[in-house]
């Protein structure tokens, strides 16, 4: 693993001004602008030069960012459809991908012109998604994959996929896997919409009727799947863990206090009120840990490999999260009972932030996902006690058994 280069949050701030001198976010489309900062290498500085970074610390990724938004009323974050593609789409690409899948790629993920979608769970894999069925049998340069994955956030806007597949079923169910780029446009993909609690269609089926994928496109060697699979979901867990604010009190605590400040306060009691307050306190300290928290895990996030501890992020945000929008909604008392968005089945389209009520309902639906959505949170401390506490593992009674041969419904 490289050791990053030292570079001062001076030189970072200078590059990013140099930078916008060429070209401005007032002045240009997000495409554009978030190319040239790929040039630059201040995309994901922590990764090689060439490769859209200065191969310095990842943790002044967010000094590019503060440095934009002082010198500009536009600043383009990173698209919302295209977090799976910059959050870990991109470090397996750099660890794993062809030089030539490298260049034509990164910039494309950056610059939002390419979606890109994780095809790993199935309907009978998913905290066991080691034990997936997909297949993909070798013809010559190719390999034919059949098979169904489900849960496939954005897969309806992706032209990429990472897919794993299982290439031999007479190994145990981890030495048979193989990791794929699947071009999302290929004949015989079929996205299916499936619709949430919140009325839209954020994630879909995907089925594979002997669709077709270039060797080359192979991440890893054949039966390396596992390995490259756990790359993508560590990045995963960093990146769903370290979303929140990069700003003391910003994000969605910031949400919560205007909720408060703004509370009809006829409708508490002096003793509601205190507990709601003591309930507010207590969010406002745990968003500020874990913020911390997360930008340690980024900290010691390498080009590509960050290990287990980006599990306690994931794992403590699910629950502050959740408790934070739960507390939203009781702060609106029986106006939180309705729901401006409606249930009308619709494609993620983003959520209306103007109006903090609307925004509060719709966070307290969406946010039942996160115990569950890049691992649950009995998953992450099955992880966080083998791989970071040391304790002893599951009973793993399929460890040494054919996959063909274990029971399946
Ligand atoms: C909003 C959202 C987006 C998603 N996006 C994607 C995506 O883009 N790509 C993708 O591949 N998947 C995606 N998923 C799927 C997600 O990764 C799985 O739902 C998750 O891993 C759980 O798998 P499962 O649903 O099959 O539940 P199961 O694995 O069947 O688990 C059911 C319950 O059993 C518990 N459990 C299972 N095994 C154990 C164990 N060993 N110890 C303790 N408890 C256990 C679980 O914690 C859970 O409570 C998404 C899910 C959501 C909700």
């Amino acid at each position: 693993m490289s050791e990053y280069r030292s570079m001062s949050e001076d030189e970072v701030r200078e590059r990013t001004r140099a930078l916008l001198e060429k070209i401005h976010p007032e002045k240009s489309d997000s495409v554009t602008f978030r190319r040239a900062q790929y040039d630059e290498g201040l995309a994901w500085i922590h990764f090689p030069e060439g490769y859209g970074g200065l191969n310095v610390s990842p943790k002044m990724n967010v000094v590019v960012l503060d440095e934009i938004s002082k010198h500009s009323s536009v600043v383009y974050n990173d698209p919302p459809a295209g977090l799976i593609g910059i959050g870990m789409g991109a470090p397996v690409l750099l660890t794993y991908g062809s030089e030539e899948l490298k260049k034509t790629l990164l910039p494309r993920i950056f610059s939002g012109e390419d979606i890109w979608c994780q095809m790993f769970s199935e309907p009978s894999a998913g905290s066991d998604v080691a034990g997936l069925a997909t297949r993909a049998v070798r013809d010559g340069d190719e390999w034919v994959v059949n098979g169904q994955k489900v849960w496939t956030t954005v897969a309806h806007l992706s032209k990429w996929g990472m897919l794993v597949a299982r290439t031999n079923p007479d190994v145990p169910k981890h030495d048979g896997l193989s990791y794929f780029l699947l071009d999302m446009e290929s004949p015989g993909v079929d996205v299916r919409p499936l619709y949430q609690i919140t009325g839209e269609a954020e994630f879909n089926e995907v089925f594979f009727n002997d669709v077709r994928i270039p060797h080359e496109y192979m991440f890893g060697k054949e039966g390396q799947g596992w390995r490259v699979a756990i790359t993508t979901l560590m990045n995963e867990r960093v990146a769903i863990g370290g979303a929140g604010p990069r700003k003391k009190g910003g994000g969605s605590i910031s949400q919560l206090m205007k909720l408060w400040s703004e509370r009809e306060k006829q409708n508490l009691s002096p003793g509601q009120e205190a507990v709601m307050r003591d309930r507010v306190s207590r969010l406002y300290i745990e968003t500020e840990l874990l913020r911390l928290t997360a930008q340690r895990a980024r900290a010691a996030q390498k080009a590509g490999n960050p290990g287990p501890e980006g599990s306690v992020a994931k794992l403590a945000q699910a629950d502050i999260n959740k408790r934070l929008w739960e507390t939203a909604v009781d702060i609106l008392g029986s106006k939180g009972l309705s729901f401006e968005a409606g249930y009308e089945l619709r494609q993620s389209a983003g959520v209306d932030a103007s109006s903090t009520e609307a925004f509060a309902k719709y966070q307290f639906l969406r946010s039942r996902a996160n115990s569950i959505e890049g691992g649950t949170s009995e998953i992450m401390r099955n992880i966080l006690g083998e791989r970071v506490l040391g304790l002893p593992g599951e009973p793993r009674v399929d460890k040494d058994v054919a996959w063909k041969d274990v029971p399946r419904s």
